[in-house]
């Protein structure tokens, strides 16, 4: 079974065909600056050079119908015809309280998920347009939502629900969601295996560290608690992104500055996070580059990054009676030796201990913690687009 997943942006259509039964990509790429000068799809088959089309691309059908073209092209083509694709899988940022699993895409998903366009303004249109897209080119092909917030709808009121006034709750649908799900969920499962232990039975703190990042409590196989919020601007300092802070600072900084909403939501979602401390970048090879040459900032950025990571460690440990794993995941969870050994060599008083030798590896899976240590600690890379995959794969 061939399985196209899809993952839409406002102006990015990122893309990969696996074959599902030797676990396989096939192609995959990705369509950036539609609807902008420049437009251009890159195009990748197994084993073969990249292709790179440069073309203005309308809209996202447009860049759609160049990807798969692309994917049965005589020459460099994937497959012979569109009919050896099964289904397709689509990334939707937000489900909202109305999904806690995958679904088939219907009339009323799509009713459901454009419901959701009110707390996901974002996220979700380009979401929908992408299927939309894919509906008028491939007919009828089923069609799967994996949603970055159904593995979070197991979260308990308790968590979910802020210490506002509960009508927000009632009347603007004001609560943690949580994002990045399907990575929580791909790792947790990869965890159990690794572990050897029973999905429904394991306890973890998972740890997704990119240029977004979150981190949360899983219990029984299931999230507890998670770090990002109402949006995914709440936790960890990220790339951009400030992550928790005294919500009072917000109207200072509006009334001192002069800043609409959309002004403020941009500083705090563009120009904050590693890149507002250090005034350098929000990549952390940059910030670790810096800081090597001396750049205090970068540093600074750095440290207050990883000890907020190991401050949410701390408190998601107290809201389990034991723990299996702590988790590694993503561009910096999976790559940044450093980040994990200075994470971990703050959880000592905890009997969690780095094996300095195992965790000097990058991208692979492995277990990064000594044979003494309280905790084993675990990386594993993230494959967001095989889990979707694999979701759609079940359903259809
Ligand atoms: P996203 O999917 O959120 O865009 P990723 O999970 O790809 O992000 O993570 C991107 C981040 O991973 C970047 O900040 C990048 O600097 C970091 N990263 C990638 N490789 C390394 C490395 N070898 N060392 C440190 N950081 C790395």
């Amino acid at each position: 079974m061939n399985i196209l997943v899809i993952n839409c942006g406002s102006s990015s259509l990122k893309y990969q065909l696996i074959d599902m039964d030797k676990k396989e990509v096939l192609a995959k790429g990705l369509a950036e600056r539609i609807g902008i000068e420049g437009g251009r799809v890159k195009y990748e088959a197994a084993g073969k050079d990249e292709i790179v089309i440069e073309e203005m691309l309308a809209d996202h059908k447009a860049a759609l119908k160049i990807v798969l073209d692309s994917l049965k092209h005589e020459d460099y083509g994937a497959v012979k015809s569109l009919d050896e694709i099964d289904a397709v899988g689509h990334r939707v940022v937000h489900g909202g309280e109305a999904f806690a699993e995958s679904v088939v895409i219907d009339e009323k998903v799509m009713q459901a998920i454009n419901d959701n366009v009110e707390i996901a303004p974002l996220h979700n249109p380009p979401n929908i347009i992408g299927i939309e897209a894919c509906k008028e080119i491939m007919g009828d092909v089923p069609m799967v939502a994996v949603f970055d917030t159904a593995f979070h709808q197991s979260i308990p009121e308790l968590n979910y629900i802020y210490a506002l006034p509960y009508e927000y709750y009632e009347n603007y649908k004001v609560r943690r969601y949580g994002f990045h799900g399907t990575s929580h969920q791909y790792i947790t499962e990869r965890a159990a295996e690794m572990l050897d232990k029973d999905l429904n039975e394991v306890n973890l703190i998972t740890c997704h560290l990119g240029n977004g990042s979150s981190i949360s409590a899983v219990k029984g196989g299931k999230c507890f608690d998670t770090s990002m919020g109402f949006t995914p601007l709440e936790g960890l300092a990220m790339g951009t992104r400030s992550g928790d802070l005294d919500p009072a600072i917000i109207p200072f900084i509006m009334d001192k500055e002069k800043l609409s909403t959309e002004e403020m939501n941009n500083v705090l979602n563009k120009k904050s996070g590693v890149l507002g401390v250090s005034g350098v970048s929000s990549d952390f090879r940059d910030l670790e580059e810096a800081a090597e040459k001396g750049n205090d900032r970068a540093q600074l950025a750095l440290d207050i990054f990883e000890n907020r990571v190991r401050k949410y460690i701390g408190a998601y440990l107290t809201e389990m009676d034991h723990c299996d794993g702590i988790i590694f995941t993503a561009g910096v969870g999976e790559n940044s030796i450093t980040t994990r050994e200075r994470v971990v060599d703050g959880l000592k008083s905890l009997g969690v201990e780095i094996d300095k030798e195992k965790n000097n590896m990058r991208g692979k899976e492995a277990v990064v913690s000594t044979d003494a240590s309280s905790i084993p600690v675990l990386v594993i890379p993230t494959n967001e687009e095989l889990k979707i995959a694999m979701e759609t794969a079940k359903l259809v």
